[in-house]
């Protein structure tokens, strides 16, 4: 086990005020900090009444101490919880404190990377505690739940454990190479690369629904005024509504909400201020607009039944990023009588106001964005995870091709399994994971 010798504190609430405020210590040796903050011995994972004291013997504050041993701790060293009052001021005397007596200032992250340094948890399940605290939604803090711990880990290990199986066969006949092929095809080595593609396709589905999770979709609004953008955003919102944000709400700037479909966190942003302007503040709003754009995914056109596209949304559309999918939505169709739902691939008819047409829109945004539906094995996944099974599987892609040169085949091997060690952390390197926890929140 790897101890890391100094000691670590940070306030492990969030800032502001609460009833409740913890500050966390971990490291080796806590004796002289308990001794001397709180001046009498803890019993391990026993919830103490407890006077912290200031260097000159008053009192900082009273609570809660708990303390737990190493290395059964969430760090896997000694690990000191105060709980005191959930004051700013009381939780920085309380760390100072800390700090005072030897503990230095944790860096983002740091206590889960202790973790993970100490086998407590792997890469995904740490990077799971930062997307649990993180989750957008309800369905996406199962998720989360699900991989700390350790659904998309043990799928992993499975992919992995397969693969040095059929590393170990192709090895060996690296050492006897005038029988290797019959030795490759009687072990029935081609069906279980073929088996290992499966199963790597099946796993990349489910994490591409749990980055879904995570990260949601994002879907720009685009139209002439009074088409209904904002009323349209509102009425997807609708009861599924969880958390909705409006920031900067001025016409000039961007837009923003952040409503649910189906559990998958959508942000919506309403492009108003797209036009030809040579007003300074609002050419600032547009650009944010364009930069909003980039990042989407999907974007609607809003346009009035009544009137059809007209030419500024022909010049909007012109302007679009090339490979973003445009769904031309026809709203106000209470005043047309037009029929409500998808009336050819990138078109449907709603009326935002009456309610007519929604559900076949948010199915329709699921779809494009290639959400599942429901199901309780979904994981969460990052990009990073999702890149690294896609790079496994072109290794594996490589090693097929190249399945009667055994030097090859045995090479690409053994790149899949690297790739996918990156998931767990088992082959990452020292530089990704420090990306990877500066990423963290302090007090994580
Ligand atoms: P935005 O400027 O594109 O955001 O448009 P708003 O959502 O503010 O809507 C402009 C006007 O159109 C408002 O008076 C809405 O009530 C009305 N409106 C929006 N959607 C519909 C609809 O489906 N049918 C009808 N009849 N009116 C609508
Ligand atoms: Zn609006």
């Amino acid at each position: 086990m790897l101890y890391t010798p100094d000691i670590i504190a940070a306030i492990a609430t969030a800032p502001g005020r609460g009833g409740v405020g913890v500050i966390r210590i971990s490291g080796r040796q806590l004796g002289e900090i308990v001794a001397k903050l709180i001046g009498k011995p803890l019993t391990p994972r026993y919830a103490h009444f407890a006077r912290f004291k200031a260097a000159d013997g008053s009192v900082l504050d009273e609570g809660i101490a708990l303390y737990f041993p190493a290395p059964n701790s969430f760090t896997g060293e000694e690990v000191l919880e105060l709980q005191g009052h959930g004051g700013p001021v009381v939780m920085q005397m309380l760390l100072s404190r800390c700090l005072e007596l030897g503990a230095r200032f944790a860096e983002a992250g740091e206590f889960s990377k202790r973790a993970f340094f100490n086998g407590k948890m792997d890469l995904a399940q740490a990077e799971a505690v930062a997307d649990l605290i993180d989750a957008q939604s309800a369905a996406a803090a199962k998720s989360a739940l699900k991989s700390l711990d350790g659904a998309f880990s043990r799928e992993i290990h499975v992919l992995v454990d397969e693969l040095i199986t059929l590393r170990m066969l192709v090895e060996a006949t690296l050492d006897f190479p005038e029988e290797d092929i019959d030795f490759l095809e009687a072990a029935n080595a081609h069906g279980k690369l073929l088996e290992l593609q499966n199963q790597l396709q099946r796993v990349l589905g489910t994490a591409t629904q749990g980055k879904l999770l995570r990260e949601g979709m994002h879907v720009v609004l685009i139209g002439q005024p009074n088409v209904g953008k904002s009323s349209l955003m509102n009425a997807l919102a609708g009861e599924e509504i969880a958390i909705v944000t409006d920031i900067a709400g001025t016409t000039r700037d961007t837009v923003r909400e952040l409503i649910q479909l189906d559990g998958v966190p959508a942000h919506i942003i309403d492009t108003a201020g797209l036009r030809d302007t040579t007003d300074a503040v609002e050419k600032i709003g547009i650009e944010r607009t364009w930069a909003a754009i980039a990042k989407a995914e999907l974007a609607l056109l809003l346009i009035d039944s009544r009137i059809g596209i007209s030419s500024n949304d022909q010049a909007i559309l012109d302007k679009l990023p090339p490979g973003l999918p445009v769904l031309r939505v026809f709203n106000k169709i209470d005043l047309t009588g037009d029929v409500p739902g998808i009336v050819a691939d990138n078109e449907i008819h709603v009326s935002a106001k009456a309610g007519i047409g929604l559900n076949e829109l948010r199915n329709k945004l699921l779809t494009l964005v290639g959400w599942h539906g429901h199901d309780d094995s979904v994981f969460i996944a990052r990009e990073r995870h999702l890149n690294a099974i896609r790079r496994a599987q072109s290794h594996l892609i490589t090693a097929e091709n190249a399945y009667l040169q055994i030097e090859i085949f045995a090479e690409e091997l053994r790149l899949a399994q690297n790739a996918l060690s990156e998931i767990t952390g088992q082959f990452t390197s020292d530089d990704l994971l420090g990306v990877i926890f500066s990423r963290f929140c302090i007090g994580k």
